[in-house]
């Protein structure tokens, strides 16, 4: 079994330039995964001269370790945002959320490369009857044309959807799909190049301050360390964030998620178990992602199989565990490809993107679902740092809360983790289950 993701089969990371041969830059963008390399693209259209420098390769972070699912579906609704944020920030909160996906599917077009992209739907089984009622109502508060997008499916139709026994019911999301996501944050790359942004890889960012006319930042890399002056900064680590970002250390929350791929398997049994090559998550706290390879044969089914740090051959026990329940017809099946990656979440599950007070930029906390709103949220706080008028709106510049009691590492994630797992077989205990 390979330790390292299936994805990279087809697109591995790879490193950029090594040697940071000028001593001062438009922005700087610290991570080279979606929400760099998206702000890297708008600045670049807009003509600032951007570098982009990560301290591993090309989106070896979370950009080509992910489930390539793609939604724009918040964690809270309209009534929550509108209390956490405010009537208008709250509302724009959730437009934010909404244009994330068009914004998203319409940049992977432009970059002219061919991503895998998959629109045939997603769907969400419920692990109780309560969260089918909610999926319910979620549907009915939609206006009518969103809801159209929508299908309810009872229980007894679940395996149109999903061949399994182990749902209470489940929405189908119309539109919402899947793409490769090493592929995907190559293309970004490319098209960041083209556009004269300069990347470097190996090359760790170590801190910043204000002088004068921007900020300097100390850099170091193969070349050892680089003094370097950019007129702005933006940090885009998202659950990568070092000891070198203390602020984000108090507010961002990296929480590992692990995925594994079968060995490719007949393709009418696949199609059995996931028709139409849907992306598949269920309503579980401890939620489990799952979908087939782009070529359809393999199933790759993520989730978060220990809330302490693990390694990929434990994680695969666990995920095995969970697949086999769900698809009892792949047990036994070999496990080619186990990986794991950090997601990032904040306190209010919201994403956030604004300023330090120290100046520097930041765009984060995508809450395990960052293939359209990284993609978005860079383009946004590009916009932030472009002056754009009405840039400062939604997810720009909300209040980012702090973590009570926490500085970068999350010492409550198993007692957090235990609790939604017994929350979770209560839920289907109350279901007489
Ligand atoms: C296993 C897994 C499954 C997921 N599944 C999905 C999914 O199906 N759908 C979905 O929408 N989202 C999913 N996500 C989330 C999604 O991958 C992330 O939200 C998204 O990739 C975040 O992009 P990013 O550019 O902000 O961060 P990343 O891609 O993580 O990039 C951050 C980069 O910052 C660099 N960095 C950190 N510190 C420094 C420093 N000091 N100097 C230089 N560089 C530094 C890191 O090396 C890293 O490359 C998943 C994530 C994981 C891990």
């Amino acid at each position: 079994m390979k330790t390292t993701p299936f994805w990279w089969e087809d697109a591995a990371p790879q490193h950029a330039e090594r040697v940071i041969d000028r001593d001062h830059c438009g922005v700087l963008v610290v991570g080279a995964g979606y929400t760099g390399l998206s702000a890297a693209i708008t600045l670049a259209e807009a003509g600032v001269d951007a570098f982009v420098i990560d301290a591993q390769r090309v989106g070896e972070g979370a950009s080509s370790r992910n489930g390539g699912q793609i939604g724009n579906t918040p964690k809270f609704d309209l009534a929550t945002a509108k209390r956490r944020f405010g009537d208008k920030r709250g509302a724009e909160v959730i437009e934010d959320y909404r244009q994330s996906m068009p914004f998203m599917l319409a940049r992977a077009k432009s970059l002219g490369e061919d991503v895998d992209l998959n629109l045939n739907g997603s769907v969400i089984g419920a692990h109780c009857r309560a969260d089918l009622a909610d999926m319910r109502a979620a549907r009915a508060a939609l206006p009518l044309d969103a809801q159209a997008k929508l299908e309810i499916l009872e229980e007894h139709e679940v395996p149109r959807a999903i061949k399994t026994d182990t749902y209470r019911g489940a929405v189908i999301k119309n539109g919402q799909g899947s793409l490769h996501p090493a592929k995907y944050v190559r293309a970004l790359a490319n098209r960041a190049r083209a556009l004269g942004v300069r990347i470097f890889t190996g090359c760790r960012y170590l801190g910043a301050q204000r002088v004068p006319a921007g900020f300097q930042v100390q850099v170091t890399g193969e070349q050892g360390p680089v003094v370097l002056r950019a007129d702005q900064v933006l940090i885009a680590v998202n659950g990568y964030a070092g000891p070198e970002q203390p602020w984000l250390r108090k507010r961002a929350i990296p929480v590992q998620s692990y995925i594994i791929a079968t060995q490719s398997l007949p393709l009418a049994q696949m199609e059995e178990l996931l028709p139409m090559n849907r992306a598949a998550s269920d309503s579980k706290r401890v939620l489990c992602y799952y979908r087939r390879s782009p070529d359809g044969t393999r199933m790759l089914f993520g989730g978060r199989a220990r809330f302490r740090t693990t390694s990929e051959a434990r994680s695969a026990i666990g995920l095995r565990g969970y697949m086999e329940q769900i698809f009892p017809s792949l047990k036994g099946v070999e496990i080619t490809h186990s990986w794991l990656g950090n997601v990032c979440f904040a306190s209010d599950f919201t994403s956030h993107v604004g300023r330090m007070p120290d100046g520097l930029h930041y765009a984060s906390c995508y809450n395990g679902s960052g293939v359209s709103m990284a993609t978005y949220m860079g383009h946004r706080v590009a916009e932030l740092m472009l002056a754009r008028e009405g840039a400062d709106r939604g997810v720009v510049n909300a209040p980012f809360p702090k973590v009570p009691f926490y500085n970068g590492k999350p010492w409550f994630l198993p007692a957090v983790g235990g609790l939604y797992r017994l929350q979770d077989k209560l839920a289907r205990w109350r279901d007489g289950a």
